[in-house]
């Protein structure tokens, strides 16, 4: 095989979407195309590719406003989690994997931004997409004590089931760079530095006087 990857902006809040395939088997699939469905599209079709599948991380509008677009243009089915409130032509359960090609990408279901969010991994390039889950130095909102007890699992998880070089593509450019290592975020990012829930929580509240204070974006 031979890999196909491409982080694309999509414009949006600093969104990021990617284009994941094999060009031996000419498969492709689009993650979270958004506000730019037409450039993934396109994309594909520039290298000969077929759209086999649009993944979402989850349901929110930012990350699903492409699909209609993407699904017109391709064809290709809608794979996200069984919860999302789109619903999906391939409804994803923890642990399931998806085949891109020769790849395989394992879905982990990761709630807590929202109860539908999976991240994607690629274990042969140890591909992380991370969606709202985790950005680099930074992790998704949460509207509650509730959800933010929820997404500490889900990160404390995700930690454990993939390797610390894992690289990270996240759902937006929030960070100082476009993507991470789950080594460099276990390292540097503040909100993975807690050492359990309530300083989780305690970091989420202070966070909007402390970004202010450093002059973070
Ligand atoms: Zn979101």
């Amino acid at each position: 095989m031979q890999l196909v990857f491409e982080q694309i902006r999509c414009g949006g809040d600093r969104n990021f979407g990617y284009l994941l395939g094999d060009r031996q088997t000419h498969e492709c699939v689009l993650i979270d195309p958004s506000y730019s469905p037409e450039a993934f599209v396109e994309r594909a079709r520039e290298q000969g590719l077929t759209v086999t599948l649009v993944i979402n991380t989850h349901g929110h509008p930012d990350h699903t406003n492409g699909n209609a677009t993407a699904v017109k243009l391709t064809s290709a089915r809608v794979a996200a989690h069984a919860r999302c409130p789109l619903g999906a032509d391939i409804p994803i359960d923890d642990g399931q994997e998806l085949l891109v090609g020769s790849l395989r990408l394992r879905c982990i279901h990761v709630p807590g931004h929202s109860p539908d969010h999976l991240a994607l991994y690629e274990p042969r390039h140890r591909l992380l997409f991370t969606g709202d889950l985790l950005f680099v130095g930074k992790v998704g909102g949460t509207a509650s004590d509730l959800e933010a007890r929820t997404e500490w699992d889900s990160l404390q998880r995700l930690l454990g089931s993939v390797p610390d070089e894992a690289t990270v593509w996240p759902g937006h450019d929030y960070g100082a760079r476009p993507s991470s290592t789950i080594a460099l975020e276990k390292a540097t990012n503040p909100f993975l530095l807690c050492a359990n829930a309530d300083e989780f929580l305690a970091r989420k509240a202070e966070w909007p006087a402390l970004k202010k204070r450093l002059g973070l974006k």
